[in-house]
């Protein structure tokens, strides 16, 4: 009797461990898996502005006697790619900035009021070229914990999104609130939405809905990935809720208190 009981509970912990140890190995791939994608990834986009430049620099050594309005033109195009590669680097440094351990946080009591004002007044000329309208429509006063340089670039690169996925005349609201544990940041615009099937796919890393118009308006796929890190790094939450042709709203929840 006894015997056989034994054998039972035996049994049934080698397979809790091996059912244990093969979830590990599952996840291990899984994060090798991602790192390799994510470098393959980098190299591309890395890849990309240099190719252009190397076309825009053959063609331009390869003809006799260009003009030289054809040459400023060539050489501006090469401005632009090296200011998009310039771009990427520093999203690329900014999203391992933005790693726990990595970084070099540096928590604070900061007005978070101030601090969305800041960002609205750096980002109104911006907004006013396509006439959008950047208003912060109710707050409430907050001081919480946070690293105002990782949570500004957060909700940064919100408002900025929601101008620059917006039409001519739009506009873009955003709300503070707070209870006695968090505070809430609401970025809501009329732009043009993201459809239903994008939206779980929009945090990670070089995921764009539209590749050649986020190209375009000079995006790098990297802002919500840094959003996503700086929000979690303060153990926050950030949610999207949209609605293709309609808009789209991004929500954050923070601690107001810092906890290791
Ligand atoms: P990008 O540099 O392309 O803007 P992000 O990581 O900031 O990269 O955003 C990822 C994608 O999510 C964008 O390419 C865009 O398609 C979509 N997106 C982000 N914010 C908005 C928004 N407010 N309205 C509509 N689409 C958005």
């Amino acid at each position: 009797f006894l015997g056989d009981d034994l054998t039972l509970v035996d049994y049934t912990e080698t397979q809790v461990l091996s059912e244990a140890y093969n979830r590990m190995l599952g996840r291990m791939k899984a994060l090798d898996d991602s790192r390799q994608e994510f470098v393959s990834n980098v190299s591309h986009e890395l890849k990309t502005p240099i190719t252009s430049m190397k076309v825009l620099a053959d063609s331009l050594l390869m003809q006799e006697d260009v003009p030289p309005e054809l040459y400023k033109e060539f050489l501006q195009d090469i401005a632009e790619e090296i200011e998009r590669e310039n771009k990427i680097i520093n999203d690329l440094l900014s999203l391992v900035k933005m790693d726990r351990k990595a970084s070099d946080v540096n928590i604070q009591a900061t007005n978070i009021n101030e601090l969305i004002e800041l960002i609205l007044k750096r980002l109104r000329p911006i907004a006013a070229k396509r006439n959008i309208e950047l208003v912060l429509d109710s707050y409430k006063p907050v001081i919480a914990e946070v690293d105002e340089t990782k949570l500004t670039l957060a909700i940064s690169n919100l408002v900025e999104n929601a101008v620059k996925y917006n039409r001519e005349g739009g506009w873009v609201h955003l709300s503070i609130n707070t209870d006695h544990k968090y505070f809430y940041v609401k970025v809501e615009d009329n732009g043009i939405g993201i459809p239903q099937a994008d939206q779980e796919h929009i945090f990670e890393r070089f995921y764009r809905v539209d590749k050649s118009h986020s190209r375009e308006i000079g995006g790098t796929g990297l802002g919500l990935a840094i959003a996503r890190s700086a929000i979690m790094m303060h153990r926050g939450v950030i949610k999207v809720y949209s609605e293709e042709g309609a808009g789209t709203t991004f929500t954050v929840r923070v601690p107001l208190l810092y906890s290791e």
